[in-house]
């Protein structure tokens, strides 16, 4: 039995070895089972390769695959399921917030044979600002509503899961992705396990407030197209609405002779609030042309600057 971890890095040049130390006794302490580390250092700007590289000379577990620049965690993940060979796969965040220390729990619930996936549920957000709870909360609510990428509040991109679940994630090649999402669309059975946060070991957040909102509003457009529907539904209000303007405006013609009710502040701000609403519905179309563009591009995910992997899969 093989188990595959897949690390995304960008700038963890101080997680690195307290990760390592930490994984070398994980794994020590599961004899019975071969390891691999995948490392998929993502344009690091530090020391990260040459940690990297360290590793692997002692530790022929090792593998690192190197990007010509910053891809995003996105690519990193999916340079690592592409690449690799385990019957088991996990993926890990470099910093320890996802601790190694729960993987003998994955494998025994993964090897009871009755899921294919075991996915970590932060139960607690402790050291996580407010305002990034709140907003990371509603994220999950809304988007629980309006797609069916199944999606479990407080779930981490932390899991174990079986080859079969790897093998239809790597054929899900879209370039906006969304693990979360994808994890949550191919379906399998999924056995959650709850675990309380904890803060990362050195470093800083590699996400800005901006970058997650960017990554929240692909998600949705990912998973799914209610936003389209948002221009029927204004469309359909404003035509209600302008018909009962036109028939209160014919009444009071007809009945009082009274023609100028409508004054100048509220016709120039009809005009205001009609025109926003078409910049906003046309914005909305333009974001789903734009993901289309995208991938009709068919650019690769990422490059690969160096690696110690032989025959490493490019996508
Ligand atoms: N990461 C990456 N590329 C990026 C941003 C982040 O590979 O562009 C990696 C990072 O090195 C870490 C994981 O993704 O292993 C999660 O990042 P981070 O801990 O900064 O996110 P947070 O835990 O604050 O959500
Ligand atoms: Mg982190």
């Amino acid at each position: 039995m093989k188990i595959s971890l897949i690390i995304p890095c960008y700038n963890e040049e101080e997680s690195l070895h307290p990760l390592y130390e930490e994984l070398k006794n994980v794994t020590g302490s599961m004899p019975n089972y071969d390891f691999e580390m995948i490392f998929v250092n993502d344009g690091s700007k530090d020391k990260t390769l040459s940690i990297l590289k360290e590793f692997a000379e002692i530790d022929e577990r090792v593998t690192y695959i190197s990007f010509s620049r910053n891809f995003g965690k996105e690519a990193a993940m999916y340079a690592g399921f592409c690449n690799v060979s385990g019957d088991f796969a996990a993926v890990m965040d470099a910093d320890m917030q996802h601790p190694p220390s729960l993987i003998p729990e994955m494998v025994k619930i993964l090897e009871t044979g009755e899921y294919d996936s075991v996915a970590a549920r932060r139960t607690t957000r402790t050291g996580e600002s407010k305002i990034r709870s709140f907003f990371s909360r509603t994220f999950y609510k809304i988007m629980g509503k309006i797609s069916d990428a199944n999606m479990m509040q407080g779930a981490t991109d932390f899991r174990l899961m079986r080859r079969e679940m790897v093998d239809a994630i790597v054929a899900m090649s879209e370039s906006s992705r969304f693990s979360k999402g994808i994890f949550g669309w191919v379906g399998f059975k999924t056995y959650w396990l709850p675990y309380e946060n904890v803060e990362r070991v050195a470093g800083t957040t590699k996400w800005s407030f901006w970058k997650l909102f960017k990554y929240s509003t692909d998600g949705i457009m990912s998973f799914s197209t209610t936003p389209l529907k948002i221009a029927t539904w204004l469309g359909i209000l404003f035509v209600l609405g302008a018909l009962g303007f036109i028939g209160y405006a014919a009444v009071c013609a007809i009945m009082y002779e009274y023609f100028s009710f409508i004054g100048l502040h509220f016709t120039i701000g009809l005009i205001l609030l009609l025109s926003g609403v078409q910049l906003l519905c046309l914005g909305i179309v333009g974001e789903y042309i734009s993901k289309m563009y995208k991938e009709v591009k068919n650019r690769p995910h990422y490059i690969v600057a160096q690696t110690n992997k032989k025959d490493i899969v490019r996508r």
